[in-house]
């Protein structure tokens, strides 16, 4: 999945979330933070297949999040509530979107059990041979939106993104006048 896709979605995931003192701010800024967090291995590889890191591993995100509630519990620090769920919420969400959209590099999901690599569709590592910086040129592009159900549903998911905020922007700029 692409950047603009991946915060779309944590967007999308923040709406859906009821407020309870968990997601307070600022959680909402956390969890879009957080829902492209991830791809930041990215910068640090040079295959666009061989990107996956631990940071892809929900395993990784789990310790981050249990050894945040560990601390605020412990110096009962209700800052780091909304915090704490943004980064783990955005981070999952960006694993099972990547997983759901995986084209040549799918989610180890039971990392380090288990090196097993989950994907949806058959992926395709050798077309993944490029830099991350390759992504938006040919021939990868082309490739990445040879599967048009899943291009089309991430044009959907940033399409609905920029709408719900759009009429949020036009609601709160009529309601104060
Ligand atoms: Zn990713």
């Amino acid at each position: 999945m692409f950047i603009p896709s991946h915060i779309a979605s944590g967007y999308l995931l923040g709406r859906i979330l009821k407020c309870s003192s968990w997601t307070v701010y600022p959680f909402i800024p956390i969890l879009l933070f957080a829902s492209i967090l991830p791809d930041a291995d990215g910068i640090f590889s040079s295959t666009v297949a061989g990107h996956h890191s631990v940071l892809h591993t929900p395993i990784f995100w789990i310790i981050i999040f249990a050894g945040m509630i560990v601390i605020q519990k412990w110096k009962k620090m209700e800052i780091l509530k909304p915090i704490s769920l943004g980064l783990f919420l955005g981070t999952q969400i960006h694993l099972i979107t990547d997983w759901l959209t995986a084209r040549t590099v799918g989610i180890q999901w039971f990392y380090p059990f288990n090196q097993t690599d989950y994907y949806l569709y058959q992926i395709r590592p050798e077309e993944g041979q490029v830099t991350v910086w390759e992504m938006i040129q040919n021939p990868y592009f082309s490739f990445y939106m040879e599967n048009a159900v899943l291009f089309w549903a991430e044009i959907g998911v940033t399409f609905i993104a920029l709408s719900l905020t759009l009429s949020n922007i036009l609601r709160n700029k009529f309601s104060n006048k």
